[in-house]
């Protein structure tokens, strides 16, 4: 999971990095009254995940806030580009930071060294925006350190890898005890990289973070759930919004838009897994329909989240009939034929001719459930998209 910049400064804090002083806006109206109760020059930052915004046009200077109103209006909202990522992020909210005075910019950063099975340690003191190019044209003064888990970090490291490094003589103090920071932060959350460029000198002394990458492991984010929350928080569009709201991922749900001379797309679909989604797709294509969805229910679903799938589905008014594709592994059968019950009982769902595929853990059970109910599941996907094109044409 890859953190924004004002969520990898958040971790800095935590383990105590020093970062400037500043505050996160998602509105013009924010930053503008923000700096008419803190005068002064402040830096605005667009907060995406993609770097190089320095260059992109995404780091800006205000000086008062009528200025930081203007300069923030122009960068919510817009695209971002970069060589790395051409096709562009959007820009939805911004770190707004005291802008500081720099005598110096340095760069570190943690990485996970396969090879070595160890933590790699990379110092130079050409940091700032064109780190990349130093690694192309100067790659000896980028020094590594490669960290013994086992024996963990000691200052001398931080004291070895500035001087090596040739860190002007403002940084040497400081370093030895913000690198440990930023181990500790790499071992306590589970991260693949952590990365300060530039970690600033200021005129006035201080070193201090002034940008922040963390990517943490996806594996250990259940140890940290507060963090693994800020990743469900930004669905950018409205059938992400309305997966997430019923429990899903952002990326469980799609519903496609009718293309003209194209097949009208009339048949619901909800499978577990994507590939299965996909496939489920695909048989309702040759059997001369047109799925009006992709949704994953996932792995494991309970009836709960069946129940809500089916009415997120429903609630299209062009779905006709539903194809339901199950292959239970640790999906199993009899949750599912629960949630399908359960969501035909209620009154608040509209109820489309339904076909159903179950195979796999606990089927029997599922069929049984959904048999007592009153309906009967096929037994080939095939075959399922095809009865499901038939029932949406009103034949049978
Ligand atoms: P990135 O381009 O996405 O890596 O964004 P950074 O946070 O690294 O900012 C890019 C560049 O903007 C930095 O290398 C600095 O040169 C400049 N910058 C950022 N914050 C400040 C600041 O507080 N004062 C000054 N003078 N420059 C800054
Ligand atoms: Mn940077």
């Amino acid at each position: 999971m890859k953190l924004m910049e004002y969520q990898g400064k958040d971790l800095f804090r935590r383990v105590g990095i020093p970062t400037p002083s500043g505050v996160f806006a998602t509105t013009p109206g924010e930053v503008k009254s923000f700096i008419e109760g803190h005068p002064g020059s402040w830096v605005l930052k667009s907060q995406v995940l993609m770097g190089g915004r320095g260059k992109a046009g995404g780091i800006k200077f205000a000086d008062d806030a009528a200025q930081g109103e203007t300069l923030a209006r122009e960068l919510i909202g817009k695209v971002l580009k970069s060589v790395q990522n051409p096709e562009g992020e959007e820009v939805r909210s911004l770190l707004v930071e005291e802008k500081v005075a720099i005598a110096s910019e340095a760069y570190v950063s943690i990485a996970i060294d396969r090879g070595a099975k160890k933590p790699v340690v990379l110092v130079t003191a050409q940091g700032g925006m064109d780190v990349e190019e130093v690694a192309e044209h100067d790659p000896d003064a980028i020094k590594k350190y490669w960290i013994d888990p086992a024996a963990g970090y000691s200052p001398f490291v931080g004291r070895l890898l500035a001087f090596h490094a040739k860190l002007p003589e403002g940084y040497r103090k400081a370093f030895p005890a913000i690198l440990g920071a930023l181990y500790t932060l790499f071992m306590d959350y589970g991260a693949n990289l952590v990365e300060i460029n530039p970690l600033v000198l200021t005129k006035d002394g201080r070193v201090i973070a002034s940008d922040a990458k963390v990517d943490l492991d996806d594996n250990g984010l259940y140890k940290h759930p507060d963090i693994a929350a800020w990743n469900k928080a930004q669905p950018t569009d409205e059938d992400q919004a309305a997966a997430v709201a019923i429990g899903l991922g952002m990326s469980n749900y799609a519903k496609f838009a009718d293309e003209p001379g194209a097949v009208p797309k009339t048949i619901g679909t909800i499978a577990n897994g994507a590939g299965l989604g996909m496939g489920t797709m695909d048989a309702v294509k040759s059997a001369g329909g047109g799925a009006a969805n992709f949704l994953d229910i996932g792995g494991g679903a309970q009836a709960e989240l069946v129940k809500n799938s089916y009415k997120l589905v429903t609630a299209d008014p062009r779905v006709k009939a539903m194809f339901i594709n199950i292959f239970g592994g640790i999906t199993r059968g009899d949750q599912v034929a629960l949630g399908i019950v359960e969501a035909l009982k209620g009154n608040d769902v509209r109820k489309v001719p339904l076909v159903i595929r179950l195979t796999g853990t606990n089927a029997d059970e599922g069929r049984k459930i959904l048999a007592e109910a009153g309906f009967f599941p096929v037994e080939t996907m095939d075959e399922g998209a095809a009865k499901a094109v038939a029932l949406a044409s009103g034949s049978k």
